[in-house]
């Protein structure tokens, strides 16, 4: 498996790449080595001595001065270090990285170095990362392989799908087609695919060979054919009416339709028995038909109900479509050979049932786990009574567990695997393609025949083993076929397996490109990987290209959709230029030689004025990050940030933050004592989670008179943006009288405290009707809609991140240094102001995050039932997401 593995990643690599260079690479993979095995061995061997010997050389310090006099000893050092460098500037060239290593004037310094080593392994790790998840089926983007000639336009040669020539079948070379060629079979579907964000719902509406009969939801064909994406409203508000729509069925929906069926199945007889080994007939002796029409079909059906066991195969394509496509089903009796067309018969393959669930007839797969999920998905099409080959062979453990070595091991037939990857949606389906095809199930009976003595034999007759085969087999049919689903933090997922660390812009960009793909791909029904390779998105991540042509730039070849709105993607990398790097972040950019990314200057506002901000544009931070990081989110010549709310307004919910214009009156209106600006920040660390949610009109000061100049509050705003230094130091020249102060001011505090209180408890007054308001509106989709339609884009507040805000707010306000802070005693503070809290996790209130908090408390009033419905329609199966994307090819 290593090896094949390894063998696959370089082809992907040089499939990539593409570049002429490549062409005697191939031939020279491994000179001198029989395979990438012992290669790696003998690579490790090396690096293995070359670590013990460099151990071994004298310690810097003393000893190394001591040798060092010698000059035999700096001699050799000199010329092995010389050796080192150019073997060392060598790999990096050959990997594009800076590489002037070796040239020692041009080196400042062993740190500079050490940078360069240090890109030079990213950039190959990165590579590698990539590769493997190419192979892995990750990342499939690459291009259908085609036979030679097969169709002339818009080929590419190249090098790393030509034979080695140790293969044994000469150099042919294989082509790679652009998949544009190809009519899209979608457009053929009397279904509609389902791209929605919404978990995958079994096609099932009749059940054949059923002990359980199919639940009232899918015979009901009312409720069926009431699709979300027939309505003519935005994606995600279609989700969410699905969502609500099919609440009450959620149980049957998640079933598996034979769950009790598989539950209650035997090992049929006919599978532990000693069996005969039946000779496969030879392939110019055996029928083989082409079904595409539904009396063909029908006839099979039959044909297939009365075998004792038949095998089945599918054929799948990915790169054009976003769920995928399943483009052929291959079936063989014993006596003869189908190759059924899922594209043309796609909605009528479901007749199939009939025999696939029939528990009397054993169907043969080789690594069902995909065939399980495509078969659901596309077909409407369940296993009862499976057997699959390659849980046999684990069992057995053959030396491999491909489909291949199976045929070469039982039936000494070399099979061509070279057509695995070709585009299956081409039609008519050329004859190399079918015979491939067909190959696949034709020796699969007299395999499973082969095995089946093999797994007795093995256990000296004793059925356990082949029990075990067989059991492994039903939990494989068992499968459900979970949809990928967008969440918020779906891309975290991606930038985690890429190993990637990002600072706060870049991760933005990631995140927005992540959510625009995903999008674009349900939309126009492609994968993610044609819409945007991930390597693509990562480098753009990366660059932040400053100019649309420079996302262009991250991309070879473009791909179509990316030139098409390279704009949108623009405005995307914008948004994410204009976040607020860390402190760490900038510094460590300086480092590099780049120059931080400022912000434009906030003209009207201060730099906690955030009530412009969407708050899914701060940076995300762990709640026990924040102690540390408090304080380090801005850099020290940045003022304030503005997003062009214009520009996202569509996307962007509206409530605001507007409770810091209050902090900037009283601030101004009278210099608060020390205390009092503690007293009053901690008290603001309450106000804020609650306070953002209210609609701008139920906050005591109106959001307009900022921009209306005759207003005292605008006024404020412009002073407090103009307080320079100087104010400042006047600050803390009277932090210095603070105690005096807070004498005089004593009766102020109390007023202050008073008004908090009032503003808090009114603020509290609202949250309950802000909450009515949007159960209401959740009915009615009114005010639901909006959020649900930012969903996509724009990734919701968290608490985290909000705490985060308002702690980070007022340490910028308070004049006083970090180190004088005591901590606020909670024993002496008028607790009662918070009594009058509705909710106890009201601090915490977010509606986007109680779907993904399973333990969370429901909230009081009965209220939230509409609530929290509404937001599962988003987060849905949060955790299950992954799933959807995960690809774990059965070695084949
Ligand atoms: P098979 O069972 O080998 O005929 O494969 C069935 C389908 O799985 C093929 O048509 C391909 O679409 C897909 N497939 C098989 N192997 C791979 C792989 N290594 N990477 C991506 N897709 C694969
Ligand atoms: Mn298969
Ligand atoms: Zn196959």
């Amino acid at each position: 498996m290593e090896s094949s593995r390894s063998n696959n990643s370089s082809n992907s690599g040089h499939q990539g790449n593409n570049s002429a260079t490549n062409d005697e690479e191939a031939d020279e993979l491994c000179p001198g080595f029989k395979d990438v095995d012992s290669f790696v061995k003998y690579g490790l061997g090396s690096v293995l001595s070359a670590t013990k010997a460099s151990a071994g050389l004298p310690q810097t310090g003393d000893e190394y001065d001591f040798y060092r006099s010698f000059p035999g000893f700096q001699e050799f050092c000199e010329t092995q270090g010389d050796k080192i460098l150019h073997c060392m500037s060598q790999i990096m060239q050959h990997h594009g990285c800076r590489s002037h290593i070796r040239d020692r004037n041009k080196l400042t310094g062993l740190e500079e170095q050490f940078d360069l080593v240090v890109d030079s392994n990213d950039v190959i790790l990165e590579k590698v990362g990539i590769l493997l998840d190419e192979a892995d089926g990750v990342n499939r983007s690459q291009q259908p392989v085609m036979p030679a000639g097969f169709q002339p336009p818009k080929i590419v040669v190249s090098s790393w799908n030509r034979k080695g020539s140790d293969s044994g079948r000469g150099s042919e070379t294989f082509r790679l087609l652009h998949a544009k060629n190809i009519a899209r079979p979608q457009l053929k579907f009397k279904e509609k695919v389902d791209n929605s964000n919404t978990p995958f719902i079994p096609k099932i509406f009749i059940k054949p060979n059923a002990i359980k009969s199919l639940p009232s939801y899918f015979t009901n064909k009312q409720i069926r054919k009431e699709r979300p994406e027939d309505l003519d409203v935005p994606a995600a508000l279609a989700d969410f009416i699905h969502q609500q729509r099919t609440q009450e069925h959620v149980e049957d929906m998640f079933a598996h339709p034979y769950q009790y069926e598989l539950d209650h199945l035997t090992v049929p007889e006919q599978i532990l028995s000693k069996s005969e080994l039946q000779m496969y007939k030879p392939i110019a002796e055996t029928k083989c038909s082409f079904i595409d029409t539904l009396e063909d079909l029908v006839a099979l059906n039959e044909k297939l109900c009365r075998s004792s066991e038949f095998a089945v195969d599918l054929e799948h394509h990915s790169y054009r479509s976003f769920l995928g496509i399943t483009c052929l089903m291959q079936i063989s009796t014993r006596e003869e050979d189908f190759i059924i067309d899922t594209l043309e018969l796609r909605s009528e393959m479901y007749i199939l049932n009939e025999a696939f669930t029939d528990p009397a007839v054993v169907k043969v797969f080789h690594g069902a786990d995909s065939d399980i999920e495509w078969l659901q998905r596309d077909l409407g099409l369940y296993v009862v009574n499976l057997f699959d080959t390659h849980q046999a062979s684990r069992a057995l453990n053959l030396a491999r567990h491909s489909l291949d070595h199976l045929l070469k091991f039982f039936c000494n037939v070399d099979s061509d695997k070279r057509y695995q990857l070709a585009d299956w949606r081409i039609r008519p389906l050329p004859d190399e393609m079918f015979q491939y095809a067909r190959a696949d199930t034709h020796y699969l009976l007299y395999i499973y025949d082969s095995l089946r003595v093999q797994l007795l034999d093995f256990n000296h007759g004793q059925p356990g083993l082949l029990q075990s085969v067989w059991n492994k087999s039903k939990d494989i049919s068992l499968k459900k076929y979970v949809k990928p689903i967008f969440t918020e933090e779906s891309y975290l997922d991606l930038q985690r397996k890429q190993k990637k660390s990002f600072n706060t812009q870049q991760l933005t960009a990631f995140r927005l490109l992540f959510a625009w793909r995903d999008k674009l791909a349900r939309q126009e029904d492609e994968s993610t990987g044609y819409i945007l390779p991930n390597h693509m998105m990562i480098k753009i991540s990366e660059e932040l290209p400053k100019e649309p042509q420079g996302i262009i730039a991250c991309c070879n070849p473009v791909p179509p959709l990316v030139r098409q709105q390279v704009n949108e993607l623009h405005l995307l990398v914008q948004q994410a230029r204009d976040m607020p790097l860390l402190k760490a972040e900038i510094v460590a950019q300086k480092k590099k030689g780049l120059t931080p990314i400022k912000k434009p200057e906030v003209s009207l506002f201060g730099p906690h004025d955030t009530s412009r901000v969407s708050e899914s544009d701060f940076p995300i931070f762990s709640p026990d990050e924040l102690p540390v990081k408090q304080g380090m989110l801005f850099s020290d010549d940045e003022q304030g940030m503005e997003v062009d709310v214009q520009k996202t307004s569509g996307l962007m919910a509206s409530a605001k933050i507007t409770v810091f214009e209050e902090v900037e009156t009283k601030n101004d209106q009278e210099s608060l004592s020390v205390a009092q600006v503690k007293a009053s920040r901690i008290i603001e660390s309450f106000h804020n989670p609650f306070r953002m949610y209210l609609p701008s009109s139920d906050v005591h000061v109106n959001k307009n008179a900022k921009f209306d100049p005759s207003t005292k509050i605008y006024e404020i705003s412009k002073r407090w943006k103009l307080q320079s230094m100087e104010q400042q130091q006047k600050e803390l020249e009277a932090k210095k009288k603070a105690k005096q102060e807070a004498k005089e001011h004593a009766k102020k505090v109390a007023e202050e405290r008073n008004k908090a209180k009032q503003s808090y408890q009114e603020s509290l007054q609202n949250v309950a009707t802000v909450r009515q308001q949007a159960a209401e509106s959740a009915k009615g989709g009114g005010k639901k809609r909006e959020r649900v339609a930012s969903e996509v884009g724009e990734s919701t507040p968290k608490p985290s991140k909000k705490l985060m805000k308002s702690a980070e707010k007022a340490q910028k306000n308070d004049p006083a240094p970090q180190d004088d802070f005591k901590p606020f005693d909670y024993n002496q503070s008028d607790l009662k102001v918070f009594a009058g809290a509705k909710s106890k996790d009201n601090t915490q209130f977010d509606p986007n995050r109680q779907a993904h908090d399973p333990k969370r408390k429901k909230n009081p009033k009965g209220q939230k039932s509409n609530f929290s419905a509404a937001n599962r329609s988003m987060s849905y199966l949060a955790g299950k997401s992954e799933r959807g994307f995960r690809h774990n090819w059965p070695k084949r």
